[in-house]
């Protein structure tokens, strides 16, 4: 399918973007069309593991050994043999022989216990480790009065996984799990994926850098620290290209240039239908393609997906609630479908309202919202924070998380399910 169209010649049936009716896009299609222009960065580099933090895995890494690689005891204890506990107990047994992590293993001595203590190999022969806090201990032996079950709290030579079995797929990013698990087999170099180039551009004559001053009419800019904090990863190298005036000439170069340096070019503002929104009007005269705008969501409406070259350009809105909520839902998406992370997904959970809520039907909204706690049935709960409004960036920063109100809800009552994401 050929998607690539212009402004002035898209297909109402394919896209909501200049449909004569006004019909917007929903917001899962325009996340399925952006996903559908890119393919996860190919080049891959060797890094050791203890660098490897928030990278992205290129390929799966495997257990060498069994994990745990041997037999060994669960518990401080005594291993033992059962059958050396004839007839009824209480039983009692010499100690013979002492076990400790880091021990060569030993044959269990014929008769006898073996002190064992947490992580040491399990002696050839033992059947079972009884904890230290079940036996009466005097003088060298010890005094059992329950008889063990065989295999009790002995960690089985590949129980947690099998030699040879994957143990971290590609495409997970390096956090504390991962790593674990990976210096678990023995790895110390792994391989992940490039960094993805990000460019990020702020627009607006009204902007100025914080810590300048204000003349009157003007604001301090605040997306481009907004995404200089949401693209601080491991993954990403930003390219930060600063805020330029509503000059048609001056934002088309600044295009061209960010789509040939970066993988992902990132600009607020000027994607609306004001006299000064010239953002898609230059991309196209660039030679870029649009393939996805005007989208069902609030605050997001005039979020706006495109490709030239071999770049992506997501045109954010200007309003820093909608800039942050469009990240959120379909950038921080694409942004992990281009570097290779996998599954790609906003964490989402079911919460409850605490208080009955009025929307009008058509776009899906995304409301900042506060977590109050837990219903007495345990629910939790959450409330939606004062009237929406995609300029309120204090009341952003107040909120635990986006309460996603569905596009086609009238109202929703005081209790009933709403999804959440949570920052
Ligand atoms: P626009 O999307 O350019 O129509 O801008 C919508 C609103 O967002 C206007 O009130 C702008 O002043 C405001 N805005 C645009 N860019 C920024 C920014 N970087 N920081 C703060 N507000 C902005
Ligand atoms: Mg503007």
């Amino acid at each position: 399918m050929n998607m690539r169209t212009t402004l002035g010649q898209i297909d109402p049936d394919r896209c909501g973007c200049d449909a004569p009716d006004g019909t917007l896009m929903p917001v899962d299609e325009a996340l399925a069309r952006a996903l559908a222009l890119v393919t996860a960065i190919a080049d891959t580099e060797q890094i050791a593991l203890s660098k490897a933090t928030g990278r992205v895995l290129a390929s799966p890494v495997r257990a060498a050994l069994p994990l745990p690689p041997f037999d060994n005891a669960a518990m401080d204890g005594y291993a033992i043999r059962l059958s050396n506990l004839t007839g009824r107990g209480p039983w009692t047994l010499p100690v013979t022989a002492r076990m400790r992590a880091g021990d060569p293993p030993c044959p269990l001595p014929t008769a006898a216990a073996c002190r064992i203590l947490t992580g040491a190999a399990l002696p050839q022969g033992a059947e079972a480790v009884v904890a230290q806090e079940d036996v009466a201990r005097t003088n060298g032996t010890i005094t059992l009065s329950h008889l063990p079950k065989v295999g009790q709290h002995i960690r089985r030579a590949g129980d947690d996984l099998a030699a040879g079995t994957e143990i971290v797929p590609a495409g997970r990013m390096i956090g504390a799990r991962e790593a674990a698990a990976i210096a678990s087999s023995g790895a110390d170099t792994i391989t992940v994926r490039a960094r993805l180039k990000v460019a990020v551009l702020s627009t607006g004559s009204e902007l100025v850098a914080p810590g300048a001053p204000l003349a009157p009419g003007q604001i301090w800019d605040a997306n481009t620290a907004l995404l200089r904090a949401a693209l601080a990863q491991p993954w990403i190298e930003r390219l930060d290209l600063g805020a330029l005036p509503d000059d048609p000439g001056r934002l088309a170069a600044a295009l061209v240039d960010a789509c040939a340096r970066a993988d992902l070019v990132i600009t607020t503002g000027g994607v609306s239908v004001g006299d000064e929104d010239h953002m898609a009007r230059v991309f196209l005269q660039a030679g870029g393609a649009i393939h996805a705008m005007k989208i069902a969501m609030k605050p997001g409406k005039p979020l706006t997906i495109g490709q030239l070259g071999g770049s992506v350009w997501l045109g954010l809105p200007g309003n820093p609630v909608a800039a942050y909520v469009t990240w959120t839902v379909i950038g921080a998406r694409l942004a992990e479908a281009m570097a290779g992370i996998r599954p790609v997904g906003p964490r989402k959970i079911l919460v409850r309202l605490a208080a009955a809520l009025r929307h009008k039907p058509g776009r899906c909204e995304f409301r900042p919202a506060r977590i109050l706690g837990y219903s007495a049935q345990g629910a939790q709960l959450v409330e939606c924070l004062g009237a929406p409004g995609s300029h309120r960036v204090a009341q952003l920063a107040r909120a635990d998380g986006l309460a996603l109100v569905p596009a086609e809800a009238e109202a929703m009552a005081a209790g009933d399910l709403i999804e959440f994401l949570p920052f």
